[in-house]
């Protein structure tokens, strides 16, 4: 559920129709619903009141400074994966103790700085990371709360650029080595083994890949235990995906999660951490995009849009599906036409959907992208040069822009010209 929705003729965001902001900010430009994120983590929060937890946002899917307030002053923790990530959980004002650290090629200088501003937990994806973390930690007189992640070989039937929990994949230690890897890690100074990380994928449509995975993890968790490891703390990961409602696409719910993690691994005692993405901010946003030019083709029709690859790239990158609306809502019963709906970028790879039936556009007419709070403006660049879109951030009858355009001025002032030439 959502609160972009249809009202007198008009989409709305809350309680301001869509159209005010376009004509306030201009297009294009994202527009996320404070209501919206604050229900998806919320929902996580008491899917999972069963016991001790943690719901931290990964905020690779949307890290804008306003966001992360709004969800850290509700209570979420935060899943950084880069030092970057780190100082903007920090900036938000989100403590050390609730953020945990995820990725494969964190650097010494990355987590100097996370030891020393205050961390939750790293979660160590190889030995070699495993190392340099021991000897950064020993080096500042410490020890560092970690987890291993795990890659338990399960098919999380996703996208394959976006599968991270099969054999092959880059992430994790396999599963088999896990005793290895553990008995390493008690072994090497600096380190205070806590428990076990898994991430097996994103936009995860089927709770059964989570169950096995969640069912292995169980399973090592007490074969380490017997070994003399301290497990107290399972990190499952993010993944759940998002309803797109044109595809008929509707996962699991929340609810339906927690009751699931409970089933496997309720019964160990352990504090849970999920880390969501995807679930709590996609559908929380929307790119607004305005008709620049309907050009008929030989064999179909463009819509073409002052929104591009650069702004919004999932369907470029992955091929992924946007619900595309009409601003203004159409009358019941009009007929619907094929569209190719593409940016202007000079690239044939910008291109948002192919053949997708909508009711006749015309020159000015705005769209909205839905579920592009997730992965949509962090992925965004300049590109043809086309400056940053901005961010908008709406709270009941307000709005307020979170990421303001930069001028072609400011654009181009970032770039500076040696003094040789
Ligand atoms: C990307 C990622 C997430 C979030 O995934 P979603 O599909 O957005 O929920 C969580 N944890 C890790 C380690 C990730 O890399």
């Amino acid at each position: 559920m959502d609160h972009f929705l249809y009202r007198d003729g008009v989409l709305f965001a809350e309680d301001v129709p869509v159209s005010e902001i376009a004509a306030s900010v201009g297009t294009p430009f994202y527009v996320y619903s404070a209501a919206t994120f604050l229900r998806h983590f919320q929902l996580f929060d008491e899917a999972l009141n069963w016991g001790p937890h943690l719901v931290c946002f990964a905020m690779k899917s949307n890290s804008n400074q306003a966001i992360l307030k709004l969800l850290g002053d509700a209570g979420a923790g935060m899943d950084v994966v880069s030092g970057g990530e780190y100082q903007r959980a920090r900036a938000a004002g989100v403590s050390g103790d609730r953020i945990v650290f995820s990725g494969i090629g964190k650097t010494e200088a990355e987590m100097r700085m996370a030891i020393e501003g205050g961390i939750r937990q790293f979660n160590v994806e190889s030995e070699p990371e495993m190392r340099v973390l021991s000897s950064v930690a020993a080096s500042m007189g410490v020890e560092v709360p970690i987890t291993v992640r795990i890659n338990p070989d399960v098919d999380a039937k996703t996208h394959e650029k976006i599968s991270t929990g099969k054999k092959g994949d880059k992430f994790g230690i396999p599963i088999s080595r896990a005793h290895e890897v553990y008995g390493l890690a008690a072994s090497l100074p600096g380190l205070k083994v806590i428990g076990i990380d898994v991430h097996i994928g994103s936009q995860l449509t089927d709770l059964e890949p989570f169950r096995l995975a969640y069912q292995k993890v169980a399973e090592l968790t007490e074969a380490l235990r017997a070994e003399g490891h301290e497990i107290m703390r399972l990190d499952l990961g993010g993944g759940l995906g998002i309803p797109y409602v044109q595809s008929n696409i509707a996962p699991p719910s929340p609810v339906d999660y927690g009751k699931m993690v409970q089933e496997t691994v309720g019964h160990l005692g352990c504090e849970i951490e999920i880390e969501p993405g995807r679930l709590i901010s996609g559908n929380a946003g929307l790119m607004v995009s305005k008709v620049i030019y309907v050009k008929s083709g030989e064999d179909r029709n463009f819509l073409i849009l002052d929104g591009a690859m650069n702004d919004l790239i999932r369907p470029a990158m992955y091929g992924a599906h946007h619900d595309i609306i009409p601003v203004v809502e159409p009358a019941p019963g009009t007929e619907k036409e094929p569209y190719d709906i593409v940016g202007p970028v000079c690239e044939s790879g910008d291109t948002f959907a192919k053949g997708r039936d909508m009711v006749p556009m015309k020159p000015d007419d705005l769209v909205a992208f839905r579920s592009a709070g997730a992965y949509g403006a962090v992925m965004s660049s300049e590109y043809n040069s086309r400056p940053l879109i901005p961010e908008v951030l709406v709270h009941g009858d307000q709005f307020a822009v979170i990421r303001p355009r930069p001028t072609f001025d400011e654009m181009i002032n970032r770039d500076t010209i040696p003094e040789w030439l």
